[in-house]
C-alpha cells in the first residue's frame, strides 16, 4: 500500500494549499473564511434530583459531569417544565433528556417513557445508549414496523422506555391505545427527538398526532412532560409550542467543549469563456437552459477531496444525491490512481442503507487511517457516530443551517481543530450564502415551520381523534379552537362524524386512511415493469411533473424511464434506463384570489397573504440533451388539470412605478418571472422548506389585483406555512432575493440566480437586470420585517 501518513498535514495545512491553489486563479473562489473559536466545556454538578443509580451508571459511563446546557433542561424537564434544547451537533442531547427520564423512571418502579424520533436508525442508536446504561428494571425497546408480532405484547407489558416514531403512533399505537392504558396510565415523559424534522405538512400532522397522544394520556390519567432535543434553528420554544400544543421553554446556550473550526466558503470558478457560448447551430435562445458558467460543484469537490487525500487529511464530502456522492468517489479515485498508483482505494461512498456491520468496517478504516477520504450523502447527518475526521467538504448548500451544521460539526476529532468548506451549487440560495457569509455564521433566522390548522390535515386528524375516541368540546380546544370547531362540523356535514350528546363520533367501521407525509391523494407507487418490484412512492401532487410517461426519473442515483401513468390505480411503471437527455415538463398555472388573510398598502407596492386557487395542468414535456441542454424534441401529454387550495403571499407593484424605475411595459413579464424564481430559490433561507415545496405565477396583469403581480404559494393543499413566513418576514426576504441576483456575474441570467429546473415555462421569458428593479422597487415600499 502507498504510504502517506495521515498526520502530515492537519486542517490548516489543507486549508493553506487550497488557498494557494485559490490565489493561481484571477479570482479566489474563497469567498470568506469564518473562524469559530475552540470552546472550553463548562461543567455542572449532577442536579440533587438525580438518582444515585443513574448517576452511577453514567459515571461508569465515564460521564463524570453534565454540562451546564445538559443540567439546566434536565432540572426544568424534572420541574415539570416542558422544555426544547437546541443546541449544536454532539453536544449531548440525549444526557438531558436521559437524566430526568431514567431517575424519573428509578424513582417510581411503575412509571413509563415514551421516546419518539424520526429514523429507525438513530431510535436503534438511542436503544443502544440506554441499554448500555444496564439500568435494572427499564427494560428499553423499540416499537416500529420491525418488531416482530410476537414481540410486541412483551414491549407493551414490560417496557419502561418505549422507543418509537410518530408513524408508529398514529397507525398502531394510538387507535390500540386500549391496549397501551397501562403504558399510557404511567407515562411520565415524552422526548421528541430532533424534533427540527417535523416541518411543513407532514409536521403538521404529526403536531396533531402528539395532541392526540396527549388526549389519550390523559384520558387513562397522566399529563407527561415534553422533552424536546432539536438542531439549533430560529424561534425553537415557537416551533416547540406549535408542535406540542403546549407552552415551552427553549435552552439553547451550547456549553459543550468544542476544537476550534475553520470555515470556508468556496465558489467554484468560472468556466473559460470558450465553453460558456452557445452552440452555434441554435438559433431560439428562448428554448435552450444556458449551460453552466461556473465548474459543476461535484467536480470542485472530488477535487478538493483529491487535495485532502494528497495532504492525507481524514476527509468526509458530503453529496445531496447518492449519484452525486458515486460521482465525486470515483471522480477522486481517478486522479489520486493517476498521482499515485493505489491510492485510490483509499477513498470510498458511503451510502444511506449500508448495514451497520459495513458502517463499522467503514468507522474503522477511517480511525486506523486505512481510509482517508468518504464522499456520502446526508445519511450520516442523523444519529450516525462517525469520529476521527479532519475535515469535511459539504456540496452544496443542504437546505437549513440546522443540518450545514451538524454535517460540518463531523469534522474535528477529540476536539482538534477542524476544517469545513461549503462548495456552491449552481442555485441562487447557494450563490447568496458564498456572499452573504453573515447569513451562514450569523443568528439562525430559518424557523421550523408547520401550520396545524391546514384544514387537510386538521380535517383527517379529526377523524383519526374521533375513531379513537368521541371528541369532546374540550378535545376541540386541544385540536385548534375555532378551525377544529368548523372542522367538525364541516366533517358532520359529509357524514364522516356525528354528534351525540357524549361528543363527535366517527360513524365508519374501520378506521381513517391518512398519511402523515401527504395531503390529497394517494402517493403514487414507482414500479419496475419487468420484476414488479416497488422502487419507492411520489406524492401525488408532484406525480404529473415527476412521473408522466415519457419522464426520466431517478432513484437512488439510478435513472429510470417511465413507460406509463396510470393514474386510477396510482401506479408509474418504469424500467431502467440511462438516456443521455432529461425530461422537463412544461405546464400551464392559472390562480385565483379567493380571500385576503392579511395585507400591507405600501403605496405603489402592495403585500398580501390569503387563499388562493391553483389550476394546473402539465401539456407536455421536452427532451433536453445532457450537457449542452439542447432541446430534442416537444411531446404533448394527456393529463388532467389539478386544483389546488392554498395559502399564498404575493406583492402587486403599480405599472407606473414600473417604469418610473427604468422597466418598460414590454419587460414587465421577464421582470416578475426572474423574481418569482429567485424568490422562490431564496424561501428557503427563512423557512424549512425545499424550493419543490412551493410554487410561483407571475404576471403583468392580474385580473384578480388588477397589476404586475407576483405569487408565491405552498405547493400543498391547505398550505403548510412557508407562504405565511414569507409574509412575516417579507422585506428580508426579498431583499436577499435581491441581493443574490444583483451579485451573480452571469449576463442573462443562469441557474445561480433567476433560472428554476422547474419552471413550467422553459425558463421564458427571464430578465436578471429588471428583476432587480422591480425589487428595489419593492423594497423601497415595503417597511422593515
Ligand atoms: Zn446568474
Ligand atoms: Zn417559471
Amino acid at each position: 500500500m502507498q504510504c502517506v501518513t495521515s498526520t502530515a498535514f492537519g486542517p490548516a495545512e489543507l486549508l493553506h494549499r487550497l488557498r494557494t491553489r485559490g490565489t493561481a486563479a484571477e479570482v479566489s473562489p474563497i469567498t470568506h473564511i469564518e473562524r469559530v473559536p475552540p470552546r472550553a466545556g463548562q461543567a455542572a454538578p449532577w442536579p440533587g434530583w438525580t438518582e444515585p443509580a443513574v448517576r452511577d451508571a453514567f459515571t461508569a459511563q465515564r460521564i463524570i459531569a453534565p454540562w451546564k446546557h445538559q443540567a439546566a433542561a434536565a432540572t426544568l424537564a424534572w420541574e415539570g417544565t416542558h422544555v426544547v434544547l437546541a443546541t449544536g451537533t454532539a453536544s449531548g442531547k440525549s444526557l438531558a433528556y436521559q437524566l430526568p427520564a431514567l431517575s424519573a423512571l428509578a424513582r417510581d418502579p411503575k412509571a413509563t417513557v415514551l421516546y419518539l424520533s424520526p429514523t429507525k436508525a438513530l431510535a436503534a442508536d438511542q436503544l443502544r445508549a440506554v441499554a448500555r446504561l444496564g439500568l435494572d428494571g427499564v427494560r428499553p425497546a423499540t416499537f416500529d414496523g420491525d418488531t416482530p408480532r410476537e414481540e410486541r405484547e412483551w414491549v407493551r407489558q414490560h417496557s419502561r422506555f418505549v422507543l418509537t416514531n410518530p408513524d408508529m403512533l398514529h397507525h398502531s399505537m394510538l387507535p390500540g391505545h386500549a391496549r397501551w392504558g397501562v403504558f399510557l396510565r404511567r407515562l411520565s415523559y415524552v422526548v421528541i427527538d430532533e424534533c427540527h424534522t417535523y416541518r411543513g405538512v407532514f409536521g403538521s400532522h404529526v403536531a396533531h398526532v402528539l395532541r392526540r397522544l396527549r388526549r389519550a394520556a390523559a384520558r387513562y390519567g397522566s399529563s407527561p412532560t415534553f422533552i424536546l432535543a432539536s438542531a439549533t434553528s430560529g424561534d425553537p420554544a415557537g416551533a416547540a409550542s406549535r408542535l406540542t400544543g403546549l407552552e415551552v421553554t427553549e435552552v439553547t446556550e451550547d456549553t459543550s467543549p468544542r476544537g476550534g473550526v475553520t470555515f470556508a466558503l468556496w465558489e467554484p470558478p468560472l468556466l473559460p469563456a470558450s465553453s460558456v457560448s452557445l452552440p452555434s447551430d441554435t438559433s431560439d435562445f428562448a428554448d435552450i437552459e444556458l449551460p453552466p458558467i461556473r465548474r459543476s460543484a461535484l467536480r470542485e469537490t472530488a477535487d478538493l477531496l483529491t487535495d485532502a487525500v494528497v495532504a492525507g487529511t481524514r476527509t468526509l464530502a458530503f453529496v445531496r444525491s447518492r449519484r452525486g456522492a458515486e460521482v465525486v468517489a470515483s471522480m477522486t479515485r481517478r486522479s489520486l490512481d493517476e498521482a499515485v498508483p493505489g491510492l485510490g482505494d483509499r477513498v470510498a461512498a458511503y451510502r444511506a442503507g449500508y448495514l451497520r456491520e459495513d458502517r463499522r468496517a467503514i468507522e474503522r478504516s477511517l480511525l486506523s487511517g486505512e481510509l482517508l477520504g468518504l464522499a456520502s450523502t446526508n445519511a450520516l447527518e442523523l444519529g450516525v457516530d462517525l469520529v476521527g475526521l479532519d475535515a469535511v467538504l459539504i456540496c452544496g448548500y443542504p437546505g437549513t443551517r440546522a443540518s450545514l451544521w451538524q454535517q460540518a460539526g463531523r469534522a474535528g476529532r477529540a476536539g482538534g481543530e477542524a476544517l469545513a468548506v461549503l462548495i456552491a451549487r449552481d442555485d441562487p440560495l447557494d450563490t447568496y450564502l458564498v456572499h452573504h457569509p453573515e447569513a451562514v455564521f450569523g443568528r439562525p433566522v430559518e424557523a421550523t415551520v408547520l401550520d396545524p390548522a391546514n384544514p387537510y390535515v386538521l380535517g383527517p386528524q379529526l377523524c383519526c381523534a374521533a375513531s379513537e375516541a368521541p371528541l369532546t368540546d374540550a378535545d376541540l380546544e386541544l385540536f385548534g379552537g375555532e378551525a377544529a370547531v368548523a372542522a367538525v362540523h364541516a366533517l358532520a356535514g359529509e357524514g364522516v362524524l356525528r354528534r351525540r350528546p357524549s361528543g363527535w363520533y366517527w360513524t365508519h367501521r374501520g378506521r381513517p386512511d391518512v398519511d402523515l407525509r401527504g395531503t390529497g391523494g394517494a402517493p403514487v407507487a414507482v414500479v419496475e415493469s419487468s420484476t414488479g418490484r416497488l422502487l419507492g412512492t411520489v406524492d401525488n401532487g408532484s406525480s404529473h411533473v415527476m412521473l408522466h410517461t415519457g419522464a426520466v426519473y431517478l432513484h437512488q442515483g439510478v435513472s429510470y424511464v417511465v413507460d406509463e401513468l396510470d393514474l386510477d390505480d396510482a401506479i408509474a411503471l418504469v424500467h431502467q434506463q440511462e438516456p443521455d437527455w432529461t425530461t422537463h415538463a412544461r405546464d400551464v398555472t392559472n390562480l385565483s384570489v379567493v380571500n385576503v388573510r392579511s395585507y400591507v398598502d405600501a403605496g405603489p407596492v402592495g403585500l398580501f397573504l390569503g387563499e388562493v386557487d391553483v389550476t394546473n395542468q402539465v401539456v407536455s414535456y421536452q427532451r433536453r440533451r445532457i450537457g449542452t441542454g439542447e432541446v430534442i424534441d416537444t411531446k404533448p401529454l394527456d393529463l388532467p388539470v389539478r386544483e389546488l387550495r392554498t395559502v399564498a403571499v404575493w406583492f402587486t407593484i403599480s405599472p407606473e412605478a414600473l417604469v418610473a424605475a427604468g422597466v418598460e411595459p414590454a419587460d414587465f413579464p421577464g421582470a416578475l418571472h426572474a423574481a418569482e424564481h429567485a424568490g422562490i430559490g431564496l424561501l428557503p433561507l427563512i423557512a424549512t422548506c425545499d424550493r419543490w415545496d412551493i410554487g410561483g405565477l407571475s404576471t403583468a396583469n392580474h385580473a384578480d389585483t388588477e397589476a404586475p403581480t407576483v405569487f408565491v404559494y405552498d405547493g400543498h393543499p391547505g398550505g403548510a406555512g412557508f407562504a405565511e413566513r414569507a409574509y412575516g418576514v417579507a422585506a428580508d426576504w426579498l431583499r436577499a432575493t435581491r441581493e443574490a441576483i444583483a451579485a451573480c456575474v452571469c449576463e442573462a441570467g443562469c441557474p445561480a440566480c433567476v433560472q428554476s429546473p422547474k419552471c413550467g415555462n422553459g425558463n421564458n421569458p427571464l430578465d436578471k437586470h429588471a428583476a432587480v428593479k422591480v425589487l428595489d422597487t419593492v423594497l423601497a415600499a415595503l417597511p422593515p420585517s
